[in-house]
């Protein structure tokens, strides 16, 4: 049987198309329908042109939106004297995706989840859709809560009980944010079933998680703006991982600027922190697999989350054996995953914290220790180009400058499979 080739009116600015087989997708289409594979964007300008906006609208040319992002948000990329002289490197720079603004960085939410949020909320409204659901421990319902003000669009997000602590904004939420809460029995899986079983009801979309162009190429921004910033793509991208998302990103972003021609022809090798002890990426990467094999990889995950430093780095289905996941990431960019622990996470933490001057979230912490670890073992040259992904912080800069006010739940629900037809109304 053949496959079912779009023939709808091709948007001139990109076109979607599968990355194993190149079948081409609508808008807002989430997977290939032939071999499961990711889909990627296909930009019909070859050169990054920036706009002169502020935030991440700067790189409108290479997100799949028609309309202008008004966003302060957006990646901000510095060179680092300090870190860097503690680890005797010279020439590491840092993207930073949170709070401080005397360096540039306005992200209100404290976390790179907010340069997903802003295209895919642009995205879903281009493509006529009013009502999105999302679960989230934390950061990406956050994201999405702050950046759908701006939007006319009904946003659910089911959050697990434990994740309600997170849910605050540094702004009154608006009306459209509906959120529900699971019971403290319930966890993030059960979370999950009960968005796609809200998913399921008519006129809801789900927003897709690392299948969603939007959100990829909406991250892909921190490496653009590292590209920019040091005239050259980066030798080595450092960045702490659940779902790889940030990873896979990373590397779309990079084929584009090498394609570009005028920042380098090498792609950055990929260096990608998992958190122990849950770190099912990593296990199957050592062991040479495509495939996650549960039993082996992810044994008895609960118990393994439960003794987590950052267990936002839980994912336990993370996009990496499909066509254009982790695995096609680290293969192409001669890429290396590893893992961390929660002392070496915490060490980390306090030596960025201590030499650059900003609080970071304890994911970015990992990262930072990933870094840490690759200079230990001579993994990167002392002058090599590096771009360290802090994914989250500023988080204690922001409290100084905003009140924070949190989300309240409108619903609270013990189990996933419960009556929600009334929830819509
Ligand atoms: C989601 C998240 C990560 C992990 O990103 P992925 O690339 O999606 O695995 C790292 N740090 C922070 C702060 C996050 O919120």
């Amino acid at each position: 049987m053949s496959a079912p080739q779009f023939t709808g009116k091709t948007n001139v600015k990109y076109t979607i198309e599968c990355i194993g087989c190149g079948i081409q997708y609508p808008p807002n289409s989430l997977s290939c329908s032939q071999d499961g594979g990711l889909l990627r964007t296909q930009y019909a300008s070859r050169h990054l042109h920036l706009h002169d906006l502020p935030g991440m609208g700067k790189f409108l040319d290479w997100l799949p939106v028609s309309a202008i992002i008004h966003t302060q948000a957006g990646p901000m990329t510095y060179k680092s004297t300090a870190l860097a002289r503690e680890l005797g490197l010279t020439n590491l720079y840092i993207g930073f995706n949170g709070y401080w603004p005397e360096q540039g960085a306005h992200i209100l939410t404290c976390s790179f989840k907010e340069l997903e949020a802003h295209p895919t909320l642009q995205q879903m409204q281009e493509s006529g859709h009013t009502k999105l659901v999302l679960a989230s421990a934390g950061n990406t319902a956050r994201a999405f809560a702050h950046a759908v003000g701006e939007y006319d669009i009904e946003l659910y997000i089911v959050v697990p009980g434990s994740g309600l602590q997170k849910m605050w904004l540094p702004q009154e939420p608006t009306d459209n944010i509906h959120l529900i809460s699971m019971g403290a029995n319930c966890d993030y899986s059960d979370a999950i079933k009960l968005a796609d079983n809200i998913a399921a009801m008519p006129g809801i979309v789900p927003e897709g998680g690392a299948r969603n162009v939007a959100r990829r190429d909406g991250m892909g921004t921190v490496m653009l703006d590292a590209a920019v910033t040091m005239g050259r793509m980066p030798d080595h991208y450092f960045q702490a991982i659940g779902s790889g998302t940030g990873g896979i990103a990373a590397w779309e972003a990079s084929l584009r600027l090498r394609a570009d021609g005028r920042f380098g022809k090498t792609l950055p090798r990929l260096h990608l922190m998992q958190n122990l002890p849950f770190a099912p990426m990593l296990s199957a990467w050592h062991q040479g697999r495509r495939e996650i094999v549960e039993e082996v990889d992810m044994p008895q995950p609960k118990r393994l989350i439960d003794r987590m430093y950052a267990d936002v780095l839980s994912n336990r289905h993370p996009p990496y054996s499909m066509p254009g996941g982790v695995y096609d990431a680290l293969t192409d960019t001669n890429g290396g995953v590893y893992g961390i622990s929660r002392s070496e996470a915490e060490q980390a933490k306090a030596l960025f914290e201590d030499v650059e001057g900003i609080d970071i979230v304890a994911p970015a912490a990992v990262g930072v220790a990933g870094l840490v670890k690759a200079v230990e073992n001579g993994t990167v040259k002392k002058d090599g180009l590096i771009l360290l992904n802090i994914t989250g912080g500023g988080v204690d800069r922001l409290k100084e400058d905003y009140s924070l006010y949190s989300i309240q739940p409108e619903f609270r629900f013990d189990s996933p499979d419960v009556n929600i037809e009334h929830l819509l109304q």
